[in-house]
Order: structure tokens, then C-alpha cells, then sequence
């Protein structure tokens, strides 16, 4: 059975008076009760991990972060390491997300990396794959994010298991275009088969979780989905009644 996973993504957002009124507002929020067997967490800015680490101490709530440095320490200016992060108690790290693919030149060999070196210091990689919309538009959608995950596969081998993988199409990105449960369950499966191809534990067991203008109104109907193991969500984990009407989803 695999555990389902909610996990918000601030990207470049919050403020020392925000993340405290926000993790109040959610940690009240979860005390009163959610649904047993999920995970929940939220990936903050790198300078705010210490604050949130401290206001999440006794908070079902898990802490993240957005990326992850591939090395283990040494001269990598601007760079923060996986044993950098355990330190602050985070416990999952977002690797190849699309902004960083486009804007910064990640490629997939460096995202294997990076996630390999979040799996040596405990850390939860969520692997972040989709398609563009010109991808989408002309049908190969999976033939692009096949090749995303062959390259995971490549690297990662059986420690895949340990990871999470998020399902997030670009055109659904911060635009409020999401994409049909059906649509998604398709490409969720279509990853899950490509798992089994290499190895069906894998397959199984991974979590993967869609990206992509989740919102309380559409979380649903996303999650209820067979092969959709929980959602990454950017804009609306910023506004903590909306976080936890999907986390209630
Ligand atoms: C994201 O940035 O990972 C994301 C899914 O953003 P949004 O929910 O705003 O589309």
C-alpha cells in the first residue's frame, strides 16, 4: 500500500513574519484532525529552513526543500548539501523541478545525482518530470517524460523505491491549467509501466504524486485516481486554508 503524499512547494516565497503566521494557521489546521495514513509536508526556501524547522518541531507537518547539491561539500558557491539539509531535519528535497530544468540548464544526469546524494543523508528526493505543451500538442508527451524517467532509472537503480517521483506537466505550471484526472492517471500509469519494465518492486512501491495547479477544487478528484499518489503544489500551498483543504482531499 503506498502511503499518500502532500507536499506544498513555496518556490521563491514567504518572509519571516508569513512562514510563522502560515505554519501557525496549518499547525492548528492539522490538529484537528487529518485523514490517517498521509504524509504532508512543505518545501521552503533554503534561508527559512531553520525557522520552519523550529515551528514544525512538534508538527505532523514534514519539512522539504527545493534542491539539493549533487556534492558532498567543497567548492560549490551558492550550493547547499544533502548533509547541510538533514542537519536543518528536512526530510524531502525537490530535484529537476521545471523551472530549474529551464532556467538553470538542469539536466537529467545532474537531477540522478542530486537525488542520489538526497538518498545518502535520508532524504526524500521528489523527482520532478513532465512534458512541455508543444510536447503535449504534437503526441509525444510520454515519449518525453519516458525519457526523463529512463534517465532516473539509469542512475538510481533499485534506490528509485526510496524517491518520489512528481508528475508535473509544464503547461499546467502556475497557469491554472490543470490537467483531467484521466489525463493525469494516464501519464501516472504510463510511468508506473515503464517502472515495471525494470523492475515491478519498484513499480509497485514508488509514490508518484502530480503537479500542476493542484487546488482544493480539483484535489479530489486528482487523488482518487489509482495510479496518483498525493500532488505537489505550488501556488496554492501558500495560502495555508487552501494547504489543508487538499491535504483533507
Ligand atoms: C510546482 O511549482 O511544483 C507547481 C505544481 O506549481 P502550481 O501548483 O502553482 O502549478
Amino acid at each position: 500500500m503506498r502511503a499518500l503524499t502532500v507536499i506544498g512547494n513555496w518556490k521563491m516565497n514567504g518572509s519571516l513574519s508569513i512562514n510563522q503566521a502560515w505554519m501557525q494557521s496549518v499547525g492548528e489546521g492539522m490538529q484537528c484532525g487529518m485523514p490517517a495514513g498521509r504524509r504532508f509536508g512543505v518545501c521552503v526556501p533554503f534561508p527559512y529552513l531553520h525557522q520552519c524547522s523550529q515551528l514544525l518541531a512538534s508538527s505532523q507537518l514534514l519539512l522539504g526543500a527545493q534542491d539539493v547539491s549533487a556534492h558532498e561539500s567543497g567548492a560549490y558557491t551558492g550550493e547547499v548539501s544533502a548533509v547541510m539539509l538533514q542537519e536543518m531535519g528536512v526530510r524531502f528535497a525537490i530535484v529537476g523541478h521545471s523551472e530549474r530544468r529551464m532556467q538553470y540548464g538542469e539536466a537529467n544526469e545532474t537531477i540522478a545525482l542530486k537525488a542520489g546524494a538526497a538518498l545518502d543523508h535520508e532524504i526524500t528526493p521528489i523527482i520532478c518530470v513532465g512534458e512541455t505543451a508543444d510536447e503535449r500538442n504534437s503526441g509525444r508527451a510520454i515519449e518525453a517524460v519516458r525519457r526523463q524517467v529512463a534517465s532516473q532509472v539509469s542512475t538510481l537503480q533499485d534506490r528509485l523505491v526510496d524517491c518520489l517521483i512528481a508528475y508535473e506537466p509544464i503547461w499546467a505550471i502556475g497557469t491554472g491549467k490543470v490537467a483531467s484526472a484521466q489525463m493525469a492517471q494516464d501519464m501516472h500509469r504510463a510511468i508506473r509501466l515503464q517502472l515495471a519494465e525494470f523492475d515491478h518492486d519498484v513499480a509497485a512501491h514508488i509514490g508518484i504524486i502530480y503537479g500542476g495547479s493542484v487546488r482544493a477544487d480539483n484535489a479530489t478528484e486528482l487523488f482518487a485516481m489509482p495510479d496518483i499518489d498525493g500532488g505537489l503544489v505550488g501556488g496554492a500551498s501558500l495560502d495555508a486554508q487552501e494547504f489543508l483543504a487538499i491535504c483533507r482531499a
